[in-house]
């Protein structure tokens, strides 16, 4: 039986209705029960926001201004009078969903099975070239015509990308957990969901297979897997200390790129797992010279490199190479290198379960292993891939040592690597560690915040418009974004203004549901640019929510400045976590202490 699009809208009206995660995973848990299994995926993706898996893109390509002209269309039709322009109406209403509601209040709709509603949302993002915008007109005031003013409110929100639900991939999963039996099924979806980064997918193994459908879930090329993470300790002896002997590489500051290949199509996924294949069409070549026919998944950092030189360039001119047009050129201009550091799939089989040493020892039978050190210096691979530079530290000295060449070099650091770990898809843990400069200096290491909202500027800043963001942590547990910092610092005028143009995109009339945040901004805009922030220290604070808990301060920012504009390879939830401040938070205090008792020890001598 088919779900009609009425009843699924009146669950995104409960869901909308519901700040809770709890709550939220409850409703759609339940919902998810109702729906035939065709139905699942594009559920979930619809509660997304998308009409696909997001590394697969896929937009309605519908402007404010189209479904604008799709709603006067429909109206006209329908024989509503306007008595006041579309225009106007979303200037007063403020969202686009509200609006159409509003327009066709009091018709009924026809009982539109929901799959055919997607089906035709789908068709509109296929349709492209000449005259093709009047069709999309046509199509969307065709649907509006026969849905009834609450699934109008939802379509039209979705077409224009604005659906906002406040529901993250932590809610989805537990929503998939509930619909599964509860606690115990949570571990194989999440795993599940790190392996193939679609939970539409997941919805629909669940239905056809249960469980044991997710658990039997392999790598596959195509689907990106959820990327290892790194965890931060400030020293050799730490390090040690925490993993023993290990091997340690250099950090390279460049693009992190997932390739994949399934002996036919190579793909290759960036950090926040977005397809960036035309970015790298040498990456691309070198994959189908090198692996021909067979599949694989691996990884490594991709880095501008100087042939002048015979060095890498700096992450700010490897960042030029970011371009959908004129590859070509730039390629030619700034020739890349990738420096491979880990092997996830080969021939049919998984290579995630293998520990560090054996994965890397394959690596190396793979790739060339002459990306380096020569009179310990590090020297580019002569073709596109080179192993990363790896070193075995059998002592904490090594590592310090190690740190100081690599810095010495140019690099920003050093990881280091549990010898049996696994590749721990989605997870950040200590499998590998980071160990930067910064992070022996004061405030351990930069954090990545989403702009929730920005302020008028004043005295010098009213011409710029903007004077500050309001930024946000990410609280995994929660799956909100929790506001953390007001910051008026770090960019240059123009890059001011060029994000208060980018923000004034996506300006929304209230608060996100995403978003926890007693501080009220000038303007709230949808939770989507990722900014990297330093700061003197991590303070306690009553005004924001970022840690709050039982009765405590929440964390804020002293002298929060912005490093650059915002970044484009790290999504809202790829923000630093509350977890992560928190124990940023606990360092920095154990610091402190130690620098105090050092000062007092100096004092008495
Ligand atoms: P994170 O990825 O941990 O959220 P981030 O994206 O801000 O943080 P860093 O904190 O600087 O990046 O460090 C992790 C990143 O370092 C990896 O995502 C990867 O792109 C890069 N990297 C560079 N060299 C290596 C290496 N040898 N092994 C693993 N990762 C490396």
């Amino acid at each position: 039986m088919s779900t009609s699009i009425e009843r699924v809208c009146e669950c995104l009206k409960i869901l909308e209705g519901l700040s809770g995660r709890l709550d939220m995973a409850r409703e759609l848990g339940e919902f998810l029960k109702v729906l035939d299994n065709r139905e699942r995926g594009p559920f979930v993706y619809l509660v997304q926001g998308q009409l696909n898996p997001p590394f697969r893109g896929g937009e309605t390509g519908m402007s404010t201004r189209l479904v604008l002209r799709a709603i006067a269309r429909a109206a006209k039709d329908a024989g509503i009078p306007l008595e006041t322009s579309p225009e106007t109406l979303l200037g007063n209403l403020g969202d686009m969903g509200n609006l159409a509601e509003t327009v066709f209040i009091g018709r009924k709709g026809e009982s539109l099975p929901f799959l055919r509603v997607f089906e035709t949302m789908e068709s509109l993002s296929r349709q492209e070239g000449e005259g093709s915008q009047e069709e999309k007109i046509r199509s969307l005031a065709d649907l509006f015509l026969k849905l009834s003013p609450l699934s109008t409110r939802f379509v039209a929100r979705f077409v224009v990308g604005k659906l906002r639900l406040g529901v993250g991939d932590a809610t989805i999963i537990d929503a998939l957990s509930q619909w599964q039996g509860g606690k115990p099924a949570r571990k194989p979806i999440e795993n599940g969901y790190n392996l193939c980064s679609d939970l539409g997918r997941i919805a629909t193994i669940l239905g056809e297979q249960g469980i044991e459908g997710v658990r039997c879930l392999r790598p596959s090329p195509g689907f990106p897997i959820r990327m290892a993470l790194c965890e931060r300790l400030s020293s050799g002896e730490e390090i040690f200390e925490k993993i023993g002997a290990c091997p340690v590489e250099s950090k390279y500051d460049g693009f992190r790129c997932q390739v994949h290949t399934d002996g036919d199509r190579v793909q290759v996924f960036s950090r926040n797992l977005e397809e960036t294949t035309l970015m790298f069409p040498e990456i691309v070549a070198a994959t189908r010279t090198l692996f021909g026919t067979r599949p694989a998944i691996f990884e490594g950092e991709a880095l501008g490199y100087n042939p002048e030189t015979g060095g890498y360039h700096p992450f700010q001119v490897t960042i030029t190479r970011k371009r959908k047009h004129n590859v070509k050129e730039k390629s030619d201009e700034i020739p890349l290198k990738m420096l491979v550091f880990d092997l996830m799939f080969l021939d049919g089989e998984s290579w995630l379960e293998q520990p560090f040493l054996k994965r890397r020892e394959q690596l190396e039978k793979i790739f060339p292993t002459h990306a380096f050190a020569v009179d310990e210096m590090e020297v580019a691979p002569t073709g596109v891939f080179g192993t990363s530079r790896m070193i075995m530290a059998d002592h904490p000295s090594v590592i310090d040592h190690f740190f100081d060449e690599v810095l010495e070099e140019g690099f920003e650091g050093i990881i280091a690597k549990r010898r049996e770990g696994t590749y721990t898809a989605g997870s950040r843990n200590f499998n590998w560690i980071k160990l930067k400069k910064s992070y022996k200096d004061a405030l351990s290491d930069t954090l990545d915040l989403v702009v929730i909202g920005y302020y008028r500027g004043k005295g010098q800043r009213t011409r710029l418009g903007i004077g500050a963001v309001l930024t946000a942590a990410y609280d995994a547990e929660l799956d909100r974004l929790v506001s953390i910092a007001r910051i008026g610092s770090g960019l240059t005028e123009e890059e001011w203004v060029a994000l208060r143009g980018a923000l004034d995109e996506t300006v929304v009339p209230e608060r996100p549901h995403s978003v926890l945040s007693e501080i009220v901004p000038d303007f709230w805009v949808e939770p989507k640019f990722v900014v990297t922030v330093r700061a003197d220290d991590i303070t306690r604070s009553p005004q924001h929510m970022c840690g709050r808990r039982d009765g405590e301060e929440g964390y804020a920012l002293r002298f929060p400045r912005m490093t650059a504009p915002p970044r484009a390879d790290k999504d809202p939830q790829d923000a630093t976590s509350v977890r992560e401040i928190e124990s940023m938070y606990q360092k920095q205090k154990t610091l402190s202490a130690r620098h105090r008792v050092k000062e007092e020890g100096s004092r008495e001598d």
